[in-house]
């Protein structure tokens, strides 16, 4: 990972507030004070190497499976290519801010979605040790 690799995930990490055509608003959760230098410092001790913090699912496996999805060899579940690229950041509570970068950690997409923010951390864990086991089987 690159630190300029890292600054663009940063930055698409952000907390966003729009106001839709329709009036509505919708807010994206992120890092609001987070500073792009506490994220890079975070990086460091982050374990990116040991992949997905749930099931083991390595960063380049996750890109491998993006692949298979985007040249049809799989059913796309990237929405549009904007998922499953690469690890994912996600909090472990959820009811925590992403500023709160000890709750923060990599995740694979297939966990990311199927944790959502309703498991526990705990309770999520014989779910991605079944979705690490599938994920290894397919090559
Ligand atoms: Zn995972």
């Amino acid at each position: 990972m690159t630190k300029k690799e890292l600054i663009k995930i940063f930055k698409q990490k952000k907390y966003k507030k729009e106001e839709k055509k329709n009036g509505k608003i919708v807010i994206t959760q992120g890092f609001e004070k987070a500073t792009e230098d506490k994220f890079l410092k975070w990086f460091e001790t982050s374990n990116f190497e040991k992949g997905c913090h749930y099931c083991g699912t390595s960063n380049d496996k996750s890109f491998k499976l993006y692949q298979l999805q985007r040249t049809g060899k799989r059913h796309d579940a990237t929405r549009g290519g904007k998922r499953s690229k690469r690890l994912e950041l996600d909090r472990k509570d959820p009811s925590l801010p992403y500023d709160n970068l000890k709750n923060v950690v990599w995740c694979c997409y297939w966990c990311n979605n199927a944790k959502s923010n309703f498991f526990a951390e705990k309770e999520f864990e014989p779910i991605a040790k079944a979705i690490g086991r599938v994920i290894k089987s397919i090559s």
